[in-house]
């Protein structure tokens, strides 16, 4: 079965009708979706270099960590309910986009 290809409002890739959800792709939803947690893990992601650099316990800095991994988890569901086969993908894109612009940010020191 052939479906309709259009194009995401953001990227413009060409993609299934039935895989977008206000006019933008899975992609671009997630991405838009998580720059917050995405901030917040590279805020934590740098307090835990400067604690390790100090040789400072970062027990309590992984379990935020950890914590904020699980609503990644979470808001990745909530946005693609009817796609479960694509969470753990996305959820290691998110990661990825996250340690992504934690160098971008070192770039502009
Ligand atoms: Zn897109």
């Amino acid at each position: 079965m052939t479906e309709l290809l259009v194009p995401c409002q953001r990227c413009h890739r060409q993609v299934a009708s039935s895989r977008l959800r206000d006019r933008v792709c899975a992609d671009c939803l997630v991405e838009v979706g998580l720059a917050d947690l995405r901030k917040e893990l590279g805020r934590l992601w740098r307090k835990r270099e400067r604690y390790n650099a100090h040789r400072a316990s970062t027990a309590s800095i992984d379990r935020q960590i950890k914590r904020v991994q699980a609503k990644v988890a979470e808001r990745i569901e909530s946005l693609l309910p009817a796609h479960p086969e694509e969470w753990e993908s996305q959820f290691e894109a998110t990661m990825e986009r996250a340690r992504a612009d934690r160098y971008d940010l070192r770039a502009l020191r």
